[in-house]
Order: structure tokens, then C-alpha cells, then sequence
């Protein structure tokens, strides 16, 4: 058994919560409108849908039975029509550190991996957007897949459901919350799901729910830059952008999206960012790949690129998966760039890796259960499942405080 097997703490048959009959309406990832359409739909008054939305995200509800300000009439009646659903834990890992990955089976099929990265008193959770990723960037797991789906706004706030149930933070705690953080940097390009991606994050804001204020969560682009400004405008949400190389010609490479949306045009979005200043800066992710993009000449040049823009950069160790194409740069080369980015006046801090026993890049857990699923099929011709390999990134979580 590997190092990784031994941190395995569930793994079994994919199951769902969601007993959803044919026509059965999920209520988790309806907006607050949808809601109130639904119960009236249902046959009940409009009125009923806050409190169902108060024992959905307040309370965390898994089943309408729990919902007891409901009377039993009303309970049966909506137990006909519709389920509270919940992605289903296919694998969960704990680390040495106490990162914790989740790989959830999405009930419309498909698979995702949900991270959180615990501090002392709070906690960034790393969601996905997509089952796999069309972009293909380079140095991530994930661009490895193929991009089979969008995940819906229930799929997204499930991964939310999931890591509350876990750390029992229901009902949502007033403060002090240890899940105190979202970063949507987890699989697939959210800004190419932006209406499910929108809808959910407004679920997960709203204050008579999960609450979790759009300071303290930050969505990752690899630069796709139509819906930056939609971004900010409607979600006021903060940004964090894949940047990774200071010159087109290499962007294009290890960031193919480069190619429709180049550097120029990628900084030029971001100094009119709504909602940025310095206050509230935006985060450029940097990973550190040697001999690729670890120069000093490429941290000036980052220097220069980052003019009339409030920013900070995340420099991040490579966190390299068998086969990859590239080595992590050496400590004194990081800590050189750093060195030089600091000096002109930008934060760049170093990010500790978290999770690398239990591959906490994206993507990399999902990669090793096909693996296990694959050998498993090989010497057990009766297992049904057969899917296909898609891994993740390697990338780093910003705790906004
Ligand atoms: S870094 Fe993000 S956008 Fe690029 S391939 Fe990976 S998941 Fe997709």
C-alpha cells in the first residue's frame, strides 16, 4: 500500500443522498426566486420558500424530515414533488497537514475535486467549476482532461454542502467559522460557466444561508477576459488571475488561452477590474518552472507588466505529478524572484505547498482513483466502471482575511 493509500479514509461505491424520483425538483442550487416559483408550483404559499431556504443553508437540512417548523401536511406534500441533493463522496483523503480532499460523484455524472486548507482559525475551500478543462494549460492536471461538463449551481454549492456537513459548521456560525473562505480554483475555467458559477456564488453570499461574504471569496481565471467585467460587476467577488509567464510567446504555450486573449489585452481587463484597489488587490498566480519562467528578467519584467494595477503575486512552487512536463524551480531561484518583485514595491509572497501527500494539485486525485479503477478492471472483469483519466493543477489558495 502507497503513502497516499494509507491517508485514505473513505472509499466507496459512488452514492448520492438525492432519492430523487422522475420529475423530482433538487431544491439545493435553486436561486431564492426559483425557490419561491417552485413552492408555489408546489400548491404552497410563497412564504414557505424562506423557510426552506433557512433550513437548507442555515441549518444544513439533508432531508425535508428534519424540517420541522414545516408541518407534516406540508412536509409530504413537498416530499412528492421534490429532494435535497448531495454530491456523493467517491474518495476522501486527509493529510499529514490536514488538507483535506474530497473526490465528489456529481449526480449528473462526472466527478470533482473539492480541497480545503486549513490555518489555525479558518480555512480556504477550493472548488470546481467543470468536470476537466477545455484550456489545457501546461503545468496543470487538469488541462490533461478532457472538458466532459459544466457543473450546475447545485453541483458547486454541494461542494460547499459537503465540506460544511464534514466540519459540522451548521447551523452557519455567526464568526469564528473554521470554513471561512471559497476560492473557485479548483477544476475547470469558471469564467466559461459563469451563469452556474454566478448563481451559485450569490447562494453561498446570501446572508440567511452559508454567508460567506464576497471579501472572503476569490475566483481564479486562466484570463478569459469577456467575462471579467461581468465578474466584477455582478459578483463583486475577488480575482485572481493564472499568469505564469510575462512574454506571449511562452504564455501561448503553458496557457493556450493566451492565443484569443494575449497578455496586453489579459492587464489591460484587469486594471479596470470593478471593485479593485488597493485595498483589494488582484492576485496574480505565478508557478515557479524551471528554467521555463524563473529568471530575473522575467521578474522585472513582471514588475513592469503589473504598472497601474493594485496587485499582489502568489509565487508557487511546481507541484509535479508523474510525467510532468516540468521541474520545480530551485528554492534560491524563487526566493531570488521574490526578492525582486518585493522590491518594487508588490507583494510576492512564496506559497507553502499543502496536501502533498495526498496530491492536493488539482486533478490528482481524480488521476489516481481512474488508475486504481483501471487496474482494478484489469484484474476484475466485473467492475462496471470505466472511465476515463482526468487529472488537475497546481496551483495555490489565497486566504482573504
Ligand atoms: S489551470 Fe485552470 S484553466 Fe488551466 S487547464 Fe487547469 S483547470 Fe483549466
Amino acid at each position: 500500500m502507497s503513502d497516499t493509500q494509507d491517508h485514505i479514509i473513505q472509499e466507496k461505491p459512488l452514492s448520492h443522498n438525492s432519492s430523487a424520483a422522475a420529475g423530482q425538483v433538487d431544491l439545493i442550487g435553486l436561486s431564492r426566486q426559483e425557490l419561491e416559483e417552485s413552492v408555489i408550483r408546489f400548491g404552497l404559499p410563497k412564504f414557505r420558500a424562506k423557510q426552506i431556504w433557512h433550513w437548507l443553508y442555515h441549518r444544513g437540512a439533508k432531508s425535508l424530515e428534519e424540517m420541522t417548523t414545516l408541518s407534516l401536511r406540508v412536509r409530504d406534500k413537498l416530499a412528492e414533488d421534490c429532494f435535497i441533493g448531495r454530491p456523493g463522496v467517491a474518495n476522501e483523503q486527509l493529510s499529514e497537514d490536514n488538507t483535506r480532499k474530497w473526490l465528489l460523484a456529481i449526480p449528473g455524472g462526472g466527478e470533482v475535486e473539492t480541497v480545503f486548507i486549513p490555518e489555525r482559525d479558518r480555512g480556504a475551500l477550493c472548488i470546481s467549476s467543470q468536470v476537466g478543462c477545455a484550456l489545457s494549460c501546461k503545468f496543470c492536471h487538469t488541462g490533461t482532461q478532457p472538458l466532459l461538463r459544466n457543473l450546475t449551481a447545485a453541483d458547486i454549492v454541494g461542494q460547499v454542502m459537503i465540506a460544511r456537513d464534514t466540519y459540522g459548521e451548521w447551523p452557519s456560525p455567526r464568526g469564528g467559522r473554521l470554513l471561512s473562505n471559497i476560492v473557485m480554483m479548483g477544476m475547470g475555467e469558471p469564467l466559461l460557466n459563469f451563469d452556474n458559477v454566478a448563481k451559485a456564488l450569490n447562494i453561498i453570499m446570501d446572508q440567511e444561508g452559508i454567508s460567506i461574504s464576497k471579501r472572503r471569496i476569490t475566483l481564479s481565471t486562466a484570463g478569459y477576459v469577456p467575462n471579467m467585467k461581468r465578474c466584477g460587476e455582478e459578483l463583486n467577488v475577488n480575482l485572481a488571475v493564472s499568469l505564469h509567464a510575462v512574454r506571449d510567446e511562452l504564455r501561448d504555450e503553458i496557457v493556450p488561452l493566451n492565443k484569443k486573449f494575449p497578455i496586453k489585452e489579459l492587464l489591460d481587463a484587469c486594471r479596470a477590474y470593478p471593485g479593485s484597489n488597493n485595498a483589494r488587490r488582484i492576485t496574480f498566480e505565478y508557478v515557479m518552472l524551471k528554467g521555463i519562467n524563473d529568471s530575473e528578467s522575467d521578474a522585472r519584467e513582471l514588475v513592469r507588466l503589473m504598472s497601474g494595477i493594485p496587485a499582489k503575486i502568489n509565487l508557487i512552487p511546481f507541484n509535479a505529478w508523474p510525467g510532468a512536463p516540468f521541474e520545480c524551480s530551485s528554492g534560491a531561484t524563487i526566493n531570488r524572484f521574490s526578492e525582486i518583485v518585493n522590491n518594487a514595491g508588490y507583494s510576492a509572497p512564496v506559497r507553502v505547498p499543502r496536501g502533498r501527500d495526498i496530491m492536493a494539485a488539482c486533478g490528482q486525485l481524480k488521476s489516481a482513483s481512474e488508475r486504481s479503477k483501471r487496474k482494478s478492471q484489469e484484474t476484475t472483469p466485473t467492475n462496471s466502471c470505466g472511465r476515463s483519466a482526468n487529472p488537475y493543477t497546481a496551483r495555490a489558495f489565497p486566504i482573504n482575511s
